[in-house]
Protein backbone atom coordinates (compact mmCIF):
# COMPACT_ATOMS: atom_id res chain seq x y z
CA UNK A 1 0.00 0.00 0.00
CA UNK A 2 1.13 4.03 0.23
CA UNK A 3 3.03 5.33 2.45
CA UNK A 4 0.14 6.29 4.90
CA UNK A 5 0.49 8.48 8.36
CA UNK A 6 -2.32 8.24 10.90
CA UNK A 7 -2.85 10.52 13.80
CA UNK A 8 -4.31 10.67 16.69
CA UNK A 9 -5.98 13.77 17.49
CA UNK A 10 -8.30 16.07 19.17
CA UNK A 11 -8.15 18.33 16.35
CA UNK A 12 -8.31 16.16 13.03
CA UNK A 13 -9.43 19.87 11.55
CA UNK A 14 -6.04 20.61 12.19
CA UNK A 15 -5.33 18.36 9.38
CA UNK A 16 -3.52 18.19 6.50
CA UNK A 17 -2.90 21.99 7.34
CA UNK A 18 -0.15 23.07 5.58
CA UNK A 19 0.71 19.89 4.44
CA UNK A 20 -2.53 20.23 1.78
CA UNK A 21 -0.51 22.61 0.05
CA UNK A 22 2.87 22.77 -2.90
CA UNK A 23 4.73 19.86 -2.76
CA UNK A 24 3.25 17.82 0.22
CA UNK A 25 0.10 18.62 -0.76
CA UNK A 26 0.08 18.09 -4.51
CA UNK A 27 1.71 14.38 -3.61
CA UNK A 28 -1.90 13.64 -1.20
CA UNK A 29 -3.97 14.86 -4.24
CA UNK A 30 -1.95 12.22 -6.63
CA UNK A 31 -2.10 9.28 -4.41
CA UNK A 32 1.80 9.50 -3.55
CA UNK A 33 1.12 9.44 0.32
CA UNK A 34 -2.07 8.98 2.65
CA UNK A 35 -3.25 10.51 5.78
CA UNK A 36 -5.86 9.56 8.18
CA UNK A 37 -7.19 11.07 11.21
CA UNK A 38 -8.66 9.38 14.05
CA UNK A 39 -10.29 11.67 16.34
CA UNK A 40 -9.45 11.27 19.97
CA UNK A 41 -13.28 12.41 21.08
CA UNK A 42 -14.45 9.77 19.56
CA UNK A 43 -13.66 7.34 22.28
CA UNK A 44 -14.09 10.01 24.79
CA UNK A 45 -15.97 8.51 27.72
CA UNK A 46 -19.56 9.59 29.14
CA UNK A 47 -22.11 12.35 27.67
CA UNK A 48 -19.48 14.34 27.39
CA UNK A 49 -16.94 12.39 25.54
CA UNK A 50 -14.47 12.70 27.96
CA UNK A 51 -10.57 12.29 27.14
CA UNK A 52 -8.99 13.49 30.15
CA UNK A 53 -8.52 14.32 33.65
CA UNK A 54 -7.05 15.63 37.01
CA UNK A 55 -3.35 14.44 37.22
CA UNK A 56 -2.60 11.52 39.82
CA UNK A 57 -0.31 13.25 42.89
CA UNK A 58 -1.69 16.68 42.46
CA UNK A 59 -0.50 19.42 40.50
CA UNK A 60 -1.99 21.67 37.38
CA UNK A 61 -3.75 21.17 34.36
CA UNK A 62 -5.12 17.62 32.99
CA UNK A 63 -3.94 14.28 31.43
CA UNK A 64 -4.73 12.25 28.71
CA UNK A 65 -6.85 9.11 30.11
CA UNK A 66 -5.08 5.75 29.43
CA UNK A 67 -8.47 4.16 28.54
CA UNK A 68 -9.40 6.76 26.20
CA UNK A 69 -5.94 6.77 24.14
CA UNK A 70 -5.74 3.25 23.76
CA UNK A 71 -9.28 2.97 22.24
CA UNK A 72 -8.37 4.92 19.47
CA UNK A 73 -4.40 3.15 19.45
CA UNK A 74 -6.23 0.07 18.92
CA UNK A 75 -8.90 1.39 16.30
CA UNK A 76 -5.42 3.04 14.32
CA UNK A 77 -3.00 0.67 14.50
CA UNK A 78 -5.76 -2.10 13.22
CA UNK A 79 -3.81 -4.35 10.86
CA UNK A 80 -1.27 -1.56 10.63
CA UNK A 81 2.69 -2.22 11.01
CA UNK A 82 3.92 1.31 11.53
CA UNK A 83 6.09 2.42 13.86
CA UNK A 84 3.80 4.45 16.77
CA UNK A 85 5.25 7.75 17.70
CA UNK A 86 4.36 9.90 20.42
CA UNK A 87 5.59 13.62 19.73
CA UNK A 88 6.47 14.84 22.83
CA UNK A 89 9.40 17.35 24.25
CA UNK A 90 10.40 14.25 26.18
CA UNK A 91 11.50 12.45 23.32
CA UNK A 92 14.52 11.83 21.50
CA UNK A 93 14.92 14.64 19.30
CA UNK A 94 13.98 14.07 15.15
CA UNK A 95 16.58 13.87 12.57
CA UNK A 96 16.88 13.86 8.89
CA UNK A 97 17.83 9.86 9.71
CA UNK A 98 14.79 8.70 11.07
CA UNK A 99 12.42 10.50 8.42
CA UNK A 100 14.72 8.78 5.94
CA UNK A 101 14.00 5.52 7.93
CA UNK A 102 10.54 6.63 8.24
CA UNK A 103 9.83 7.24 4.43
CA UNK A 104 11.11 3.66 3.57
CA UNK A 105 8.82 2.04 5.83
CA UNK A 106 5.15 1.12 4.93
CA UNK A 107 3.91 4.85 7.52
CA UNK A 108 3.79 5.96 10.70
CA UNK A 109 0.99 6.39 13.45
CA UNK A 110 1.29 9.67 15.42
CA UNK A 111 0.27 10.42 18.85
CA UNK A 112 -0.77 14.17 19.19
CA UNK A 113 -1.05 15.12 23.13
CA UNK A 114 -2.63 18.29 25.25
CA UNK A 115 -2.89 19.18 28.32
CA UNK A 116 -0.29 17.95 30.40
CA UNK A 117 0.60 15.08 28.30
CA UNK A 118 -0.59 11.47 28.11
CA UNK A 119 -1.02 8.82 31.23
CA UNK A 120 2.17 7.08 31.04
CA UNK A 121 0.71 3.42 30.92
CA UNK A 122 -0.80 3.47 27.82
CA UNK A 123 2.26 4.33 26.11
CA UNK A 124 4.36 1.41 27.76
CA UNK A 125 1.26 -0.70 26.91
CA UNK A 126 1.61 0.34 22.83
CA UNK A 127 5.61 0.30 23.65
CA UNK A 128 5.51 3.79 22.10
CA UNK A 129 8.38 5.18 21.56
CA UNK A 130 8.58 9.05 22.10
CA UNK A 131 10.14 12.04 19.48
CA UNK A 132 10.80 15.95 19.84
CA UNK A 133 10.48 18.61 17.39
CA UNK A 134 12.88 20.80 19.56
CA UNK A 135 13.79 21.80 23.57
CA UNK A 136 10.94 23.78 23.94
CA UNK A 137 7.21 23.39 24.64
CA UNK A 138 4.51 23.81 22.35
CA UNK A 139 0.76 24.09 23.11
CA UNK A 140 0.05 20.22 21.31
CA UNK A 141 1.48 17.40 19.23
CA UNK A 142 -0.48 18.59 16.06
CA UNK A 143 2.06 21.04 14.83
CA UNK A 144 4.98 18.35 15.66
CA UNK A 145 2.89 15.78 13.66
CA UNK A 146 2.55 18.06 10.65
CA UNK A 147 6.70 18.92 11.13
CA UNK A 148 7.20 14.87 11.33
CA UNK A 149 5.23 14.47 8.19
CA UNK A 150 6.50 17.11 6.19
CA UNK A 151 9.85 15.83 6.67
CA UNK A 152 8.96 12.39 5.87
CA UNK A 153 7.14 12.77 3.03
CA UNK A 154 8.85 14.82 0.92
CA UNK A 155 11.43 11.79 1.10
CA UNK A 156 9.21 8.85 -0.60
CA UNK A 157 9.86 8.99 -3.99
CA UNK A 158 8.47 10.72 -6.73
CA UNK A 159 7.11 13.75 -3.94
CA UNK A 160 10.02 16.31 -4.84
CA UNK A 161 10.02 17.34 -8.82
CA UNK A 162 13.97 17.20 -8.60
CA UNK A 163 15.06 14.46 -6.78
CA UNK A 164 18.23 15.36 -7.02
CA UNK A 165 17.60 18.73 -4.75
CA UNK A 166 17.93 15.69 -1.61
CA UNK A 167 21.07 14.60 -2.71
CA UNK A 168 23.01 17.35 -1.52
CA UNK A 169 21.08 19.36 1.45
CA UNK A 170 22.12 19.83 5.00
CA UNK A 171 22.61 16.61 7.12
CA UNK A 172 22.16 14.04 3.76
CA UNK A 173 24.78 11.72 3.34
CA UNK A 174 25.83 13.13 -0.10
CA UNK A 175 26.63 16.66 1.97
CA UNK A 176 28.28 14.48 4.86
CA UNK A 177 25.59 15.15 7.47
CA UNK A 178 26.75 18.74 6.86
CA UNK A 179 24.78 22.01 6.68
CA UNK A 180 24.63 23.52 3.33
CA UNK A 181 26.48 25.83 1.55
CA UNK A 182 25.14 28.97 0.67
CA UNK A 183 23.27 29.97 -2.42
CA UNK A 184 22.63 32.57 -4.71
CA UNK A 185 20.91 33.89 -8.07
CA UNK A 186 20.22 36.37 -10.15
CA UNK A 187 21.25 39.22 -10.29
CA UNK A 188 24.86 38.58 -10.12
CA UNK A 189 25.48 42.15 -7.90
CA UNK A 190 22.76 43.25 -5.93
CA UNK A 191 22.97 46.71 -3.72
CA UNK A 192 26.69 46.22 -4.12
CA UNK A 193 26.80 42.41 -2.98
CA UNK A 194 28.54 39.98 -5.43
CA UNK A 195 27.89 36.29 -5.86
CA UNK A 196 30.92 34.79 -4.81
CA UNK A 197 33.09 34.45 -8.31
CA UNK A 198 33.67 30.68 -7.99
CA UNK A 199 29.96 29.96 -8.95
CA UNK A 200 30.14 32.19 -11.50
CA UNK A 201 32.84 30.43 -13.26
CA UNK A 202 31.25 27.35 -14.89
CA UNK A 203 34.03 25.61 -13.64
CA UNK A 204 32.39 22.12 -12.07
CA UNK A 205 35.08 20.73 -9.86
CA UNK A 206 35.92 24.06 -8.37
CA UNK A 207 32.39 24.69 -7.47
CA UNK A 208 31.97 21.56 -5.18
CA UNK A 209 35.41 22.83 -3.81
CA UNK A 210 34.03 25.73 -2.37
CA UNK A 211 30.37 24.31 -1.51
CA UNK A 212 32.35 21.32 0.45
CA UNK A 213 34.38 23.69 2.18
CA UNK A 214 31.52 26.26 3.20
CA UNK A 215 29.38 23.33 4.75
CA UNK A 216 32.27 22.54 6.95
CA UNK A 217 33.06 26.43 7.69
CA UNK A 218 29.21 26.61 9.22
CA UNK A 219 28.84 23.23 10.80
CA UNK A 220 32.22 23.92 12.57
CA UNK A 221 30.59 27.41 13.21
CA UNK A 222 26.66 26.82 14.16
CA UNK A 223 26.50 23.19 14.96
CA UNK A 224 29.80 21.57 16.95
CA UNK A 225 27.64 18.78 17.64
CA UNK A 226 27.38 17.50 13.87
CA UNK A 227 30.78 18.43 13.03
CA UNK A 228 32.45 16.33 16.01
CA UNK A 229 29.99 13.18 14.70
CA UNK A 230 31.52 14.19 10.84
CA UNK A 231 34.88 14.70 12.18
CA UNK A 232 35.34 11.29 13.93
CA UNK A 233 34.33 10.04 10.48
CA UNK A 234 31.14 8.74 10.84
CA UNK A 235 30.07 7.29 7.34
CA UNK A 236 26.78 9.11 8.21
CA UNK A 237 26.98 11.41 10.75
CA UNK A 238 23.02 11.88 10.66
CA UNK A 239 22.44 7.97 10.66
CA UNK A 240 24.67 7.67 14.02
CA UNK A 241 23.05 10.68 15.76
CA UNK A 242 19.13 9.60 15.23
N1 LIG B 1 3.87 18.26 30.29
C1 LIG B 1 4.67 18.01 29.13
C2 LIG B 1 6.15 18.10 29.48
O1 LIG B 1 6.48 18.90 30.35
O2 LIG B 1 6.97 17.40 28.90
C3 LIG B 1 4.32 19.03 28.03
C4 LIG B 1 2.95 18.89 27.46
S1 LIG B 1 2.66 19.99 26.09
C5 LIG B 1 1.94 21.39 26.86
C6 LIG B 1 1.27 19.27 25.26
C7 LIG B 1 1.60 18.37 24.10
O3 LIG B 1 2.27 19.09 23.09
C8 LIG B 1 2.52 17.21 24.41
O4 LIG B 1 1.80 16.12 24.96
C9 LIG B 1 3.09 16.88 23.05
O5 LIG B 1 2.25 16.03 22.30
C10 LIG B 1 3.13 18.24 22.37
N2 LIG B 1 4.49 18.84 22.35
C11 LIG B 1 4.89 19.90 23.09
N3 LIG B 1 6.17 20.21 22.85
C12 LIG B 1 6.61 19.33 21.92
C13 LIG B 1 7.88 19.14 21.27
N4 LIG B 1 8.92 19.91 21.53
N5 LIG B 1 7.97 18.12 20.37
C14 LIG B 1 6.91 17.33 20.10
N6 LIG B 1 5.68 17.48 20.70
C15 LIG B 1 5.54 18.46 21.59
Amino acid sequence: GVWTARVVTLFPEAFPGILGLSLTGRALAEGLWNLRTIPLRDFGTGRHRNVDDTPAGGGAGMVIRADVMDAALREARQGVPAPVLYMSPRGRPLTQARARALAEGPGVTLICGRFEGVDQRVLDAHAVEEVSIGDYVLTGGEIAAQVLIDATVRLIPRVLGNQDSLAEESFSIGNRGLLEAPQYTKPARWEGREIPEVLLSGHHAAIAAWRASEAERLTKERRPDLWRAYAEGHVDPAKDRQ
